[in-house]
């Protein structure tokens, strides 16, 4: 997708702190932080949201690719534990349209989110 800055980093045309990557899935560094360990695990494939991943034929694989990468994450990171979150649309709290796993961990979490 032309203007995806998502898009954008996993083709490697602007920079980010890529701390894992595969064929089909990357994870890079929260350029904003919220917590001490905050990192976003998204499929290299354009997807707007989970909104439109599920309603494609590879939502299964991508889902599973996804999971397992940001739970790898979390374990390594979050020794107490971790938070994965999935912004989805507007009021979701959505704010870049290229679905993205937040990994939050290194730190209690608390609840509700806001
Ligand atoms: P969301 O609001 O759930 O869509 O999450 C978007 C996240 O992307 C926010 O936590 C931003 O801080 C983060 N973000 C936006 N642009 C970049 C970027 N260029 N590199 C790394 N993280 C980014
Ligand atoms: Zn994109």
């Amino acid at each position: 997708m032309v203007d995806c800055v998502f898009c954008k980093i996993a083709a490697d045309k602007i920079p980010a702190k890529v701390v894992y990557r595969s064929d089909g899935v990357i994870a890079i560094e929260d350029l904003n932080p919220q917590a001490p360990t905050h990192l976003l695990v998204m499929p290299v494939e354009h997807f707007d949201s989970l909104f439109q991943l599920v309603c494609d034929q590879r939502a299964d694989t991508v889902v599973q690719q996804l999971f397992e990468v940001a739970s790898q994450l979390g374990q390594k990171h979050g020794s107490g534990g971790y938070r994965l979150v999935v912004n989805t649309g507007h009021e979701g709290g959505q704010t870049v349209g290229h679905l993205h796993i937040h990994v939050l961990a290194g730190r209690a979490m608390s609840w509700p989110p806001g």
